[in-house]
């Protein structure tokens, strides 16, 4: 338990150090047996500590009195009650990736690095409030047939079956938000047909086996 709860306070401060959420913003969750350990809600990552770390069941209870969990644990629960194959969680306000999405859109297969996202483009979920079930409702929309998508006027979130690669998907979505955003200063991107894209998507299930 404590391990868990380290390697979640690791990353969460990697947020900060690698520029993927300035301050207090995002958070980051992993899942373990009947529920998931998620950070809590409005801390500064670099003053966690082990205690600070809140467990929720699956069906949304938590000890109040042994911390407030994040106020987006509703997203984490869904993703965590819907996704089978979600292990770990990581929500990012990381600036190119919110940059695109408070145009309300999401990135299209203008590169073929889309794919990390699991299918032929990278969606938006709708706008809702932060913390509410129709944000949650939202994302999982978002997130058919992905494990990461952009939350309009918000951010990202990115799932895998482990906390080391749900953080590098999200550094991948900000890394690919960026290109994007570049791309765009030059006109209107030429977009890679769905055929070449399918080509792409059989070609990564063999991509990064090794760890
Ligand atoms: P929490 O500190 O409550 O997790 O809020 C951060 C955030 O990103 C809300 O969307
Ligand atoms: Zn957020």
């Amino acid at each position: 338990m404590s391990k868990i709860k380290g390697e979640i306070i690791k990353y969460s401060r990697m947020l900060n150090s690698r520029k993927l959420s300035a301050l207090r913003s995002g958070n980051i969750s992993v899942r373990h047996k009947d529920g998931f350990f998620i950070t809590p809600s409005g801390k500064k990552y670099s003053s966690l500590k082990n205690a600070d770390i809140v467990f929720v069941t699956i069906d949304g209870k938590f000890n109040k009195k042994k911390g407030i969990p994040s106020s987006e644990w509703k997203f984490h629960q869904d993703i965590y009650r819907i996704k089978k194959e979600a292990k770990a969680i990581v929500h990012a306000h990381s600036t190119n990736a919110t940059a695109v999405s408070t145009h309300k859109r999401g990135i299209p297969a203008f590169h073929y690095m889309v794919a990390m996202a699991g299918g032929h483009d990278i969606k938006c979920a709708k706008y809702a409030t932060f913390g509410t079930r129709n944000l949650s409702k939202n994302i999982l929309k978002a997130l058919k047939g992905r494990k990461a998508c952009l939350i309009a006027n918000h951010g990202q979130i990115a799932f895998e079956d482990n906390l080391a690669k749900a953080f590098e998907l999200a550094e991948e979505v900000e890394n690919i938000s960026l290109q994007y955003i570049t791309s765009l200063k030059l006109g209107k991107p030429k977009i890679l047909s769905f055929k070449e894209m399918h080509k792409v998507l059989s070609k990564s299930k063999n991509y990064k086996k090794d760890n």
